[in-house]
C-alpha cells in the first residue's frame, strides 16, 4: 500500500498527519502574524522615501525567514527544541530559556488552534481536494485574525492570493460552481463596500477598512455567493454582541475601531464547516 493509499483509507492517518501539519504551520503562522506588518512597514518606508527622492536607508534584511527567531528581551536564539509547536511551551512552562521573560500564551494558542482545525478539516472532508483546500483557508483566516486583532490591517499579500486560490479550487467546483464562485467575489466585495459607503454617508465616519471587503470578497470566492448571507449574519451577530458588550464594559469608546476581520473570518469557518447544513435549515425553518 502507497502512503497515498494509506492516507486514503485509513481516516486516522490523514487525521494525525493534518495534525501534525497544522501544528508546524502554526508556529510559522506566528511568525507571519509578527512579521508580515513589520514588513509591510518597512516598504511603506521606503516607498515614502522613494516619493522623495532619498536614497532608501540601509537596513538588514528583514523578511519571513531572515533574522532567525530570538527572544525579544534578551535577544537569546530560540533553538529547535524550543519551537516544538504547544510542546516546548509547557515545557519552558511559558518562560524564556535565557532570560525567564513571560512568552506570550498566544503562540501556543495559534499553533493549537491550527492543529485542532486542520484535524477537524481532515476528519470532516477525508483524504481530497477539500481537505487541502479548507487547510489553506484555515491558514489564511488564522493569519489574518491575529493580524487585524494587532494592527487593524488585513495585508492584501494574504487576502489577494486568498481569492485567487478560491477561485482556483472551484475551478474544479471543490466547494461552489466556478459560477457562484466569481459571484460571490464580487457580490462579497460589494455588499461591504455599499454598507462601508452607506454608514459615511449618514454617520460621517468610516466603520471598516477596504481589507475587510477584500475578505469577504475572498470568502465569496470559496463559498460561492449563496454563503455570503449567511457569513455576514454570523459576523455580524458576533460582533455586534462583543462590540456592545466592550462599549458597556467601558474604555472601548465607541469611536475606537473595533477590527471586523476576525468575525468575517470567524463567519467563514463557519461556513466552510457548518455552512449547508445552517442554511439547509434555514429553508426548511421557511417553507414550514
Ligand atoms: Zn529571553
Amino acid at each position: 500500500m502507497s502512503f497515498m493509499e494509506l492516507l486514503q483509507a485509513v481516516p486516522a492517518a490523514f487525521i494525525g498527519l493534518c495534525l501534525f501539519l497544522g501544528l508546524m504551520v502554526g508556529s510559522f503562522l506566528n511568525v507571519v502574524i509578527h512579521r508580515l506588518p513589520k514588513m509591510m512597514e518597512i516598504g511603506w518606508r521606503q516607498q515614502c522615501a522613494d516619493l522623495r527622492g532619498e536614497e532608501p536607508a540601509a537596513a538588514p534584511a528583514y523578511n519571513l525567514l531572515v533574522p532567525r527567531s530570538a527572544c525579544p528581551h534578551c535577544n537569546h536564539a530560540i533553538g529547535a527544541w524550543e519551537n516544538i509547536p504547544v510542546i516546548s511551551y509547557l515545557l519552558l512552562r511559558g518562560k524564556c530559556k535565557g532570560c525567564g521573560a513571560p512568552i506570550s500564551p498566544r503562540y501556543p494558542v495559534i499553533e493549537a488552534a491550527s492543529g485542532i482545525l486542520c484535524a477537524y478539516a481532515a476528519w470532516r472532508f477525508g483524504f481530497g481536494a477539500a481537505a487541502a483546500g479548507a487547510l489553506l483557508l484555515i491558514w489564511a483566516l488564522l493569519a489574518l485574525t491575529a493580524i487585524d486583532f494587532d494592527t487593524q490591517l488585513l495585508p492584501d499579500d494574504i487576502t489577494l492570493p486568498l481569492l485567487w486560490l478560491g477561485l482556483l479550487f472551484n475551478s474544479l467546483g471543490v466547494f461552489a460552481s466556478l459560477h457562484s464562485a466569481v459571484l460571490g467575489a464580487m457580490f462579497g466585495y460589494l455588499a461591504l463596500w455599499g454598507v462601508y459607503w452607506l454608514f459615511k454617508l449618514v454617520t460621517g465616519k468610516e466603520g471598516m477598512g477596504y481589507g475587510d471587503f477584500k475578505l469577504l470578497a475572498a470568502l465569496g470566492a470559496w463559498m460561492g455567493w449563496q454563503m455570503l448571507p449567511l457569513i455576514i449574519m454570523l459576523s455580524s451577530m458576533v460582533g455586534a454582541v462583543v462590540g456592545i458588550t466592550l462599549i458597556v464594559a467601558a474604555r472601548h469608546g465607541r469611536s475606537v475601531p473595533i477590527p471586523f476581520g476576525p468575525y468575517l473570518a470567524g463567519g467563514g469557518l463557519i461556513a466552510l464547516f457548518w455552512g449547508k447544513t445552517l442554511t439547509q435549515g434555514y429553508l426548511q425553518l421557511l417553507a414550514s
